[in-house]
């Protein structure tokens, strides 16, 4: 295999301000100028697009569409929740989440040890955005060559230089329609469209916090986005992306990479290759930290070896220092199969604090004036804030009752048992538990603590939707 080595115009590891400071320095001296990228046809290409359109349009329709008469998926800030159709999420499902993000975690782990950076190639959004601007960028400008030579042409008041600016500026203004569309999809799934459009078109907008927030997002959203796909691109990928550092960590001599086979002496050195690559790379030279898998220079080479009547696959996917008999081999990969295991077990707890989530989250603040009261009754009182929040999608009628197993029913008093909660509903009022003078277990009362548990259960079919835990607190 070959070794890794940096991109050939720019250092592999670079200090932190030269990794913030390069890529600004690259757009002012106008590297897209500089790189104009080629578009190929091919297998390859073909499934980037049968993988990268799908998603694309999952990403543009899903905020038109609803459920219930509400938006399909809403992250709602405002409100503090995550809805997707009949699933709610809130930030007491902490826990979930966690589970959630470790699942996806070590997904990613286990996809980038099989495969390498075929997520960035095909997937990353920074990837598809910048393939669809470059293919704006073909439309209206034409092939690489004659954007090159547009770009040779000087500036003159005639008829070339007027072809050159309407394309440019046609250029420019299809790739700000894309950015300004991306920045309010995004954004509608914080702000639903429907919201938004009310919003947008009532007469104080401007000054609604809302639509006034709202319209700086979809700018500054728009504005990364012109920026990113349009001058930014592999600058991204190799300077600013997380990802690709972190790649080479989970890497093992079995990981899929592109690779240039060196022993063929079939190179004709057409720089097709070269052309091609999204990151301004040329493979020839090594494996190498910007070259996001994406295969375009596998696709290039295969249709230069088939012109001139060669084997295709100088340039191919190839599992790193392996054969691909020894990559499917898992006993050689036990890091794999750990990958897969803490999957297995992020998924299953994932899945089983899910089933044991309760609908009413529901707790006891103690008062903080006073431990305990005794009151004209010659009863102890403990006295607590209530809080509930009602985390179903619909409206919950419930009641408290002091758990059985703990036989102490008849010993505690509570002072409302029953309650009606909207959904998303939050409560907190005062709350008294108090234990009667009559009655009870003597010998439980020899501790000044007693650990209480209140179900709150549904007064529909008097199934648990919460529990209270908590503890009782009198004299000795
Ligand atoms: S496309 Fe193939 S033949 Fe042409 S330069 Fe690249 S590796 Fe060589
Ligand atoms: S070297 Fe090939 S696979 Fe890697 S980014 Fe460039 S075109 Fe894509």
């Amino acid at each position: 295999m070959s070794k890794l080595i940096a991109t050939s115009s720019q250092p592999a590891v670079s200090n932190e301000s030269s990794s913030i400071i390069q890529p600004l320095i690259s757009w002012f001296k106008s590297a897209p100028d500089n790189h104009r990228v080629r578009l190929i046809t091919g297998r390859f290409n073909t499934l980037r697009r049968s993988i990268s359109l799908p998603l694309l349009a999952l990403c543009f329709i899903t905020p038109w569409l609803t459920w219930n008469d509400l938006p399909l998926v809403h992250l709602d800030l405002v409100s503090k929740q995550f809805r997707f159709a009949d699933i709610v999420l809130w930030p007491e499902d902490l826990m979930v989440l966690t589970w959630m993000m470790m699942a996806g975690a070590f997904g990613l782990f286990f996809v980038a040890m099989v495969s390498g950076r075929l997520w960035c190639g095909y997937a990353c959004p920074q990837t598809v955005w910048t393939f669809l601007f470059i293919r704006l960028e073909e439309i209206i400008e034409g092939s690489r060559h004659k954007r090159l030579k547009m770009d040779r042409q000087p500036w003159a008041l005639n008829k070339q230089s007027a072809e050159k600016v309407a394309r440019k500026s046609l250029k420019h203004v299809s790739w700000l329609g894309l950015s300004i569309a991306t920045g309010i999809t995004f954004i509608a799934y914080f702000y639903p469209l429907s919201d938004m459009a009310n919003d947008f078109l009532a007469s104080d907008f401007l000054v609604n916090e809302m639509s006034g927030s709202g319209l700086f997002w979809i700018l500054f959203i728009g504005l990364l986005t012109y920026l990113n796909a349009g001058f930014l691109r592999e600058q991204v990928c190799t300077h600013m992306c997380p990802y690709s550092r972190f790649q080479s960590v989970m890497a093992d001599r079995s990981t899929l990479v592109v690779e240039y086979n060196e022993e063929r002496n079939d190179c004709i050195d057409c720089q097709v290759c070269v052309q091609v690559c999204p990151t301004d790379i040329d493979i020839r030279d090594g494996m190498q930290l910007a070259c996001i898998a994406c295969g375009a220079c596998v696709d290039a080479c295969d249709d230069i070896m088939e012109k001139i009547n060669k084997p295709k696959g100088l340039i191919s996917y190839h599992p790193g220092e392996s054969s691909f008999k020894e990559a499917i081999n898992l006993i050689r990969r036990p890091r794999l199969i750990g990958y897969a295991a803490a999957l297995l077990l992020s998924l299953f707890l994932l899945v089983n604090e899910w089933q044991g989530r309760e609908i009413i989250n529901a707790h006891l603040e103690r008062e903080r004036t006073s431990l305990y009261r005794i009151n004209a009754n010659d009863e102890i009182e403990n006295n607590f804030f209530i809080k509930l929040h009602n985390k179903a999608k619909n409206r919950q009628n419930v009641y408290f009752e002091i758990d059985n197993n703990q036989s102490q029913q008849e010993d505690f008093k509570l002072s409302q048992t029953q309650f009606n909660l909207a959904s998303g509903q939050r409560l907190q009022i005062p709350f008294t538990v108090t234990r009667l003078s009559t009655g009870g277990n003597t010998r439980r009362r020899e501790s000044n603590n007693e650990a209480i548990t209140i179900n709150v259960l549904s007064t529909v079919n008097n199934e648990k939707v919460g529990t209270i835990n908590t503890s009782f607190i009198a004299p000795r």
